[in-house]
């Protein structure tokens, strides 16, 4: 008998901790806890912001990639793809895939880029339809 009733003060009691907490957020709406995304990305006033050290999608600036290949011979699992065209300074990536679908985000290829022309973004919604519209195609026409 005493459990039961026990029972029922314990329900009353938790009900009553979780309430109060809803109750004390609904009335000072200054206190949100959460953010309305995907409308709401960042407010850095409250400390919400991407981390700098965030690493998301890799672009490429084709006008300074020296088609040097260290990228796609860094990357452990073979996420760039590259061909060049032209010799010497003519020398230009016709071909530059990058499969977002495949990286883990690890940054290597960045770090090795000579020139600087690889970089990572915040850029974080990804997602896609497909396998396909996941590669991002960064080479350029000779
Ligand atoms: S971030 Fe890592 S996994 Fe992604 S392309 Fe660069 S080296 Fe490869
Ligand atoms: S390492 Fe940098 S410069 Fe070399 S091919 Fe990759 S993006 Fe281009």
């Amino acid at each position: 008998m005493i459990k039961y009733f026990r029972e029922i003060w314990e329900t009353i009691r938790t009900v009553m901790a979780g309430m109060r907490i809803t109750i004390h957020y609904g009335l000072s709406p200054s206190e949100e806890i959460t953010m309305q995304y995907p409308e709401q990305k960042e407010d850095p006033a409250r400390g919400w912001k991407i981390s700098d050290r965030y690493r998301g999608l890799i672009v490429n600036d084709i006008e300074k990639c020296n088609v040097c290949t260290v990228c796609a011979r860094t990357c452990p699992i073979d996420c760039i793809e590259i061909e060049a065209e032209g010799k010497g300074k003519q020398k230009v990536a016709s071909k530059f895939n990058f499969d977002a679908s495949r990286c883990m985000f690890c940054g290597l290829c960045v770090e090795a880029c000579p020139t600087g022309s690889l970089k990572v973004t915040k850029e974080h919604e990804l997602s896609t339809y497909t396998r396909g519209a996941m590669i991002y195609h960064y080479g350029v026409k000779p």
